[in-house]
């Protein structure tokens, strides 16, 4: 389980090593084809700032090699924002006094409907809060069952699951998971998790490798940049990248690097990521695997977008509603963040194109699952 190698990664020993690294290291590190985390750590570090521009000619080159000049796009639906966690920083923690709404099957339904009217989506996100009296397994897997007509690949972003439900979902359609685990600093991580079932640090962060062993077909994990130092929050994302890649090697991964958005609740970030950060950590990624689907959801500026499609980034969201029901059944409930590219789904796709690149909607058919 990756909690025990985590456990002989110091926090604090990392943290001085990225901020020990020099030009001479990020240097070497651009000089190699094939990167550790060592040299990742020097992508990511302050020294590695003067050189942005060569490691965003280098990404866009691994891009564009191993990817073409496209970009696959997916959709969320959010199913409920009932949820028994204390997560300090969301909208949707159990202590809120908002409006709870789960959706019933005729709604899903309407809402996998509406979302086709958007756009030619095949790549669904599935997300709900972590309440399993409410949108446990048999509702997740009948949710599954009621979207798969409508697109090819179905992705959830759910509560962690043991192995036997992940392997069941994957016989009603599952595809893919994505689970952020938040931070890696353990101590820190019962600070913003104080009570449910996300407070058990273990249980998230080994939730990866019942994903892995229950042969879902694609992972993604992120940290959730706001809470903790986000170098070394990344660096141990790296860590945790190689340790599943080597384990579960038959699987696809992609990574994301979620900055906190304004939600009800007003947390407020501990820490503050910019652009030219955001812009580096992705090179530094795409430099590190080029393999890796690097996805930005709507959280991103249109602006931002547009210049990352160009130089690593390779899927995307687009048109998203962030409330459950948002596309036509409750679009009044509370969304869990504010999205900061509101365009549709038409708009973003015109803009791809006018960047010389496609846009994407299918990537995977339900006849291989
Ligand atoms: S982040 Fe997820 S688990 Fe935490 S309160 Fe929000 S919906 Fe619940």
């Amino acid at each position: 389980m990756f909690s025990d190698e985590l456990a002989k990664i110091s926090w604090e020993d990392t943290t001085a090593l990225i901020h020990s690294k020099s030009s001479r290291d990020v240097e070497a590190a651009l000089s190699k084809e094939i990167l550790d985390v060592d040299d990742f750590m020097a992508l990511i570090s302050p020294a590695a700032l003067p050189y942005i521009e060569v490691m965003a000619q280098k990404a866009q080159y691994y891009t564009q090699e191993r990817f073409g000049k496209v970009i696959s796009m997916y959709i969320p639906l959010y199913l409920s924002n009932a949820c028994t966690n204390f997560c300090v920083y969301c909208g949707f923690q159990y202590p809120n006094k908002i409006k709870r709404t789960t959706l019933t099957p005729e709604q899903i339904k309407a809402e996998c409907e509406a979302i086709r009217e958007l756009g030619p989506f095949e790549n669904l996100l599935i997300v709900t809060g972590e309440f399993p009296s409410v949108a446990g397994v048999d509702y997740l897997e009948n949710a599954l069952r009621i979207a798969r007509p409508y697109f090819n690949n179905l992705s959830i972003e759910v509560m962690p699951l043991k192995q036997q439900d992940y392997y069941r979902l994957t016989k009603s359609g599952l595809n893919g998971v994505v689970c952020f685990q938040e931070t890696y600093h353990k101590d820190r991580y019962k600070v913003y998790h104080p009570h449910g079932m996300k407070s058990n640090f273990e249980w998230r962060l080994n939730g990866y490798d019942r994903m892995g062993a229950s042969g879902v077909h694609k992972l993604g994990v992120g940290v959730l940049i706001g809470l903790e130092d986000w170098r070394t929050d990344i660096t141990m994302m790296a860590y945790h990248l190689r340790y599943l890649q080597k384990h579960y090697w038959r699987t696809r991964f992609s990574v994301n690097f979620p900055r906190m958005r304004p939600a009800e609740g007003h947390f407020q970030p501990n820490v503050v990521m910019t652009d030219k950060e955001l812009a580096q950590v992705t090179f530094a990624f795409r430099l590190f695997d080029h393999d890796v689907d690097i996805s930005y959801s709507t959280r991103e500026s249109p602006k931002f977008r547009a210049n990352m499609m160009k130089l690593g980034v390779t899927s995307m969201s687009a048109g998203s509603k962030t409330e459950p029901g948002g596309y036509v059944s409750t679009p009044e409930a509370l969304e869990q963040f504010v999205v900061s590219d509101e365009r549709t789904p038409a708009e973003v796709v015109a803009e791809i194109r006018s960047l010389g690149y496609e846009a994407v909607w299918k990537d995977w058919d339900k006849i291989f699952d």
